[in-house]
């Protein structure tokens, strides 16, 4: 079970879960649950790991996974980028100190702000009227989104290579893109998240190579392969590795000036865990015992947006035998409201720490304040010290925005 925790999870002698060093008990009784853990080393090695799969590549941080300024600073020190899709996340990047050059620019439906804020910045176009606009803004480095019709094998949610997505241009849209303005860098592909096989974008990324290549006097100086690669949530799950992955990739691009990478959830998403603590737990008439945790849906709700499925322990008592199947119910209104149909836990009670991993991708940035739940904080752990990367919501936060 740990192999989908943090690199520094541990079970300490007295059978209680370590990360970065620190009960996570503790952690949970020191800055309250719902509480967002993240491992500094961990987040350090998957940078890394993209670093040495991909020497010459620029590899930029997808920041919708968790905008947070903490965790930008981190990967700028490991030589990472970021790639931004809104004002807010570019502003995120830049306060994190990221420069213009390592920063890419994206969105289905740039507004003008967004585009003066993105000068200097490499700016994908992702709609055919967005050349001129991009130029009035002063925009110099430009590639284009193209949609080469792959159909990834992922929820339809998160699939955003096919025909009909709402991202990209058509090939014939991008090549009028192309002889209108030669001077594009180059190209971007994204075909969707949660990548479990890297058969779909290796496909994709030979077809953007063809699609390049027959375009007369054109060539491509930039690629951008996006991001995509899946983590695991359960031990049923599996992923390929960051090594395999970026190698398959790599092995179908066609050697250029430089290749962009964009990975999200497989830098952050094993990095953070959650902490719950548990309040009712009864039985139902038709025989299921829920487990009710003090968040849910709020601080991840990637269950009922594209069937995630996650796990759980007991972060006391770790190592102690399971006496039965749980379903894990969040707080909110809502019946759908469940985090885990059903999981293995050693007789869970109230106030005890329930911890669920691979949390730290699309959790919190997601995260809303259904019911009028503040939203909860996250802190980074590294040998033995917990620092606060995002402060707890309160009431009086949510009640501030009330005139
Ligand atoms: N790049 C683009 C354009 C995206 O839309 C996304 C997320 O959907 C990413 C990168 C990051 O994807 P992931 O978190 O799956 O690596």
């Amino acid at each position: 079970m740990l192999e989908l925790f943090p690199d520094t999870a541990a079970v300490d002698d007295a059978g209680e879960l370590t990360l970065g060093g620190l009960r996570a008990t503790e952690l949970a009784a020191g800055h309250g649950t719902p509480l967002v853990v993240y491992c500094e080393q961990t987040l350090r090695a998957q940078a890394r790991a993209y670093r040495e799969a991909a020497p010459e590549a620029l590899v930029v941080y997808g920041t919708k996974a968790f905008p947070n300024v903490a965790l930008l600073r981190l990967f700028g020190e490991e030589g990472l980028g970021a790639d931004v899709s809104t004002l807010g996340e570019l502003v995120f990047a830049r306060a994190a100190g990221i420069e213009p050059e390592r920063l890419v620019v994206h969105g289905n439906n740039k507004s003008d702000e967004e585009l003066a804020a993105a000068r200097g910045a490499l700016v994908v176009l992702d709609a055919p009227d967005e050349l001129e606009r991009a130029h009035a803004a002063g925009i110099e480095r430009m590639l284009v989104r193209v949609t080469l019709g792959i159909e990834a094998d992922t929820h339809e949610a998160i699939r955003t290579g096919h025909h009909g997505s709402k991202f990209g241009l058509t090939e014939a849209q991008a090549r009028e893109l192309i002889a209108r303005e030669p001077g594009l860098l180059g190209l971007h592909m994204h075909i969707g998240s949660l990548l479990r096989d890297a058969a779909a974008a290796r496909l994709a990324v030979s077809r953007l190579a063809d699609f390049a290549s027959a375009i007369d006097g054109w060539s491509p100086r930039v690629l951008d392969l996006g991001g995509g690669l899946a983590i695991r949530s359960t031990l049923e799950e599996r992923a390929p590795s960051i090594a395999d992955y970026v190698a398959a990739l790599l092995e179908a691009a066609p050697p250029l000036e430089r290749l962009i990478l964009e990975p999200g959830r497989s830098l952050v998403g094993r990095a953070g865990v959650t902490l719950y603590s548990v309040g009712a737990v009864k039985e139902t008439g038709a025989g299921t015992t829920w487990v009710a945790i003090d968040g849910g849906m709020s601080d991840n709700p990637r269950p009922q947006l594209y069937g995630v499925r996650q796990t759980a322990l007991v972060a006391g008592r770790a190592e102690a035998a399971a006496d039965g199947l749980y379903g894990v119910a969040g707080k909110h209104c809502e019946s759908g409201d469940v985090l885990i149909d059903a999981v293995e836990l050693p007789s869970p009670r109230r106030g005890d720490v329930l911890v669920v991993p691979a949390t730290g991708g699309y959790t919190l940035a997601m995260g809303s304040n259904y019911n009028g739940v503040p939203r909860p904080a996250a802190v980074l752990v590294r040998d033995g010290a917990a620092r606060v990367i995002r402060r707890r919501e309160t009431i009086d936060d949510l009640l501030r925005l009330e005139p």
